[in-house]
């Protein structure tokens, strides 16, 4: 149930999928792996949409070469671990949520207790090999995994159903070489909000998710396109997934 304050807090979005839509958003759990470019306005945005649980892993401190575009950290958190600033920032923009935030490297060891039973995973890291884990640990516990990704002005997204579309494996076989790659705050800002939007939708149940789709955001030119993605049926890391054993997974 809702409190009277948590009524007048999301008066406006209940409107577009009245209290019960709430209720489903305020028993969500989402994990959101980094608390970075991307995973700031993930956050933020689902933290004042009342997305009732949000844990939020990262385990770098916050230096003055990350404020262009991590809004989620200010001048004066220079040097604060970033797990602290973020669950300061969050918890006082909606007191009404619980944030769970992991002082920690994600990697093989940890990856599955880290997601626990979230109902989804947000990719909102730097690098390939760590998605490549969220992907594995996706597909394992059959969790939705919500991909974004940034360079410069351009950004990517998509939404991953384990069993039914294809995974970040199919997509990305491979790697891109490792890089400190150019970034502009605002490319964060589009493509974060992007996959906020399809976590929400997911949690909802509402609209056509961005699955079996690459979404490629140019900011330069103003333009959003997409690329049509396909299961690989000898994937390495999806391959063997069958979506009738899939919650969620199954098409209408
Ligand atoms: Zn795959």
């Amino acid at each position: 149930m809702l409190s009277e304050r948590e009524r007048e807090r999301y008066k406006r979005q209940v409107m577009l999928f009245g209290e019960d839509g709430q209720e489903q958003l305020k028993k969500a759990e989402i994990f959101i792996a980094g608390a970075g470019g991307l995973g700031s306005p993930i956050a933020i945005y689902l933290a004042v949409a009342g997305v009732g649980t949000i844990t939020i892993a990262d385990m770098d401190v916050v230096d003055q070469s990350n404020l262009n575009r991590q809004i989620l950290h200010y001048d004066r958190d220079i040097g604060k671990k970033k797990t602290v600033s973020a669950e300061e920032k969050l918890t006082a923009l909606n007191p009404d949520i619980t944030i769970r935030a992991i002082d920690c490297r994600i990697d093989e060891t940890n990856a599955a207790d880290l997601v626990g039973n979230a109902d989804g995973i947000v990719d909102a890291m730097d690098n390939y090999p760590t998605r490549y884990l969220l992907n594995d640990t996706a597909l394992a516990k059959k969790i939705p995994l919500f991909h974004g990704a940034i360079r410069g002005f351009y950004g990517q997204a998509t939404t991953i159903i384990p069993g039914t579309t294809p995974c970040l494996k199919c997509i990305f076989p491979n790697a891109p070489p490792k890089e400190v790659f150019p970034v502009v705050g605002v490319t964060a800002g589009v493509i974060g909000t992007v996959q906020a939007t399809e976590v929400l939708k997911y949690l909802l149940k509402s609209g056509d998710l961005l699955t079996n789709r690459l979404f490629i955001w140019d900011g330069l030119l103003a333009r959003g396109e997409e690329i049509y993605a396909e299961r690989i049926s000898c994937c390495p890391a999806c391959g063997g997934l069958n979506p009738e054993t899939t919650p969620g997974g199954k098409k209408k």
